[in-house]
């Protein structure tokens, strides 16, 4: 057995980072400057996307899509109960009413025809004047790095004239027929119903600045979210206080303070160089894995379909509970016991206090959710792992799953 704890996700930073933040600090710019111009540059042309704005989190991106997107008080948007709390709480932010829809047994990924339902429900409400607002955007999120069914999504979208802000979170770099999330909305003319992918930049996500976030979509929709990642101002501080800028600007929105510092940038330009190589080692790992859970019946391995190239962010075990005499919780104890880090991802929005008593969710109102939710356990994946570190979790996986076969 291991001899010291495996944690889940520590983060991978190298003497580039360091030797980049330390200029940065003796520059005489450490907040937004030219290191987060050069970075939402770099970030643009790795997705071929037209625009990228660099903010101080995922959560701030989502934030500030949903504004661009002009979604407020009196509006609905369709997303998953499979997701962190922050891709719902960005609804609930902007005066919104979000509405979840089950996921797909196997991806856990929305439903797209779960989606055309809820759609389908909302018109008539809306028409007889009772219930919710009409919905004006959806909210997919790409889980564990494995991109949602982006043509059923998206054509839902086109037909109902939707919005589509993506959580990327987990989708740095995820491929759908053959092209990275993310660059969907090149090519796409002026529209007021956009489509974004907001990324972020937490320590354990696929690249790091420590904290921070990225939105990503056309010139126009970029543009607006900019307004309001910084106080509503019409132009940004670099060009206020730039060689080549002035002191004057205007307040066009009530906007929020989501900028990110050139300290932050300094990270992330080169956690963007490493990106290629950490994505090859969260393959291998993941091959590893796969390879070793396919022989225990007690586990099932996860999908990755054959028209999707996963991010990988997490891999997610999922236990055959009637196979095991042990619940999810116990399975996670014995694994801690033999000292191997895991999670859960996540615990289902409809299950927390705030939206099951605001909108009276039952657990079964999500059975796929609910039930999947019970079964799942991320395993330690991060691109540092070292062959050693993989087999002790293989090692120790196996001997709980074969320990306590029923
Ligand atoms: C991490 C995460 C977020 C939030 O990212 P921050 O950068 O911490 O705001 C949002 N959605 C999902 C699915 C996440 O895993």
């Amino acid at each position: 057995m291991r001899e010291t704890f495996l944690s889940f996700s520590p983060p991978m930073l190298g003497d580039q980072e360091v030797d980049e933040v330390v200029d940065t600090l003796r520059s005489d710019w450490i907040t937004t400057g030219p290191k987060v111009k050069r970075f939402e540059e770099e970030f643009a042309s790795y997705i071929g996307a037209p625009a990228t704005l660099a903010v101080s989190s995922c959560t701030a991106a989502l934030h500030v899509g949903l504004a661009a997107a002009g979604i407020g008080p009196g509006d609905s948007v369709i997303s998953t109960p499979m997701t962190f709390c922050s891709s719902i709480h960005v609804i609930e932010q902007v005066g919104a009413t979000p509405i979840l829809v089950d996921v797909e047994p196997d991806t856990l990924n929305i439903d797209p025809s779960r989606i055309a339902e809820a759609l389908e429900k909302n018109a008539r409400s809306v028409g007889s004047g009772s219930g919710n607002g009409r919905v004006r955007a959806l909210v997919p999120v790409h889980l564990y790095g494995h991109a949602c069914d982006m043509d059923a999504i998206l054509g839902i979208a086109r037909e109902h004239g939707l919005a589509v802000i993506q959580d990327a979170a987990h989708a740095l770099p995820s491929m759908y027929n053959g092209r990275l999330i993310g660059s969907e909305s090149q090519g796409a003319g002026p529209s007021s119903a956009p489509i974004l992918a907001a990324y972020s930049f937490y320590a354990t996500k696929n690249m790091t600045t420590a904290e921070g976030g990225m939105l990503v979509g056309s010139r126009e929709a970029i543009d607006e979210a900019r307004v309001w990642s910084l106080h509503g101002m019409s132009h940004d501080a670099y060009k206020r206080y730039g060689a080549e800028g002035s002191w004057y600007y205007e307040v066009i929105r009530p906007g929020f303070k989501y900028n990110m510092t050139d300290i932050q940038a300094a990270i992330g330009l080169h956690q963007l160089g490493r990106l290629p190589w950490f994505q090859a080692r969260r393959r291998e790992v993941v091959r590893r894995y796969n390879e070793a859970f396919a022989r225990l019946d007690a586990l099932q391995i996860p999908v990755e379909r054959p028209d999707v190239q996963s991010a990988w962010h997490l891999y997610v075990i999922r236990l055959n509970l009637e196979m095991l005499r042990i619940d999810r919780g116990r399975f996670i104890e014995e694994l801690k016991l033999r000292n191997i880090g895991t999670s859960v991802h996540f615990i289902p929005i409809h299950l927390h206090p705030y939206y099951r008593d605001k909108y009276g969710y039952k657990p079964e109102d999500f059975p796929v959710a609910f039930r999947e939710y019970r079964r799942i356990i991320s395993l330690p994946l991060f691109p540092r792992m070292t062959d050693q570190d993989v087999d002790d979790v293989i090692e120790a996986v196996s001997d709980v799953a074969r320990t306590f076969r029923r």
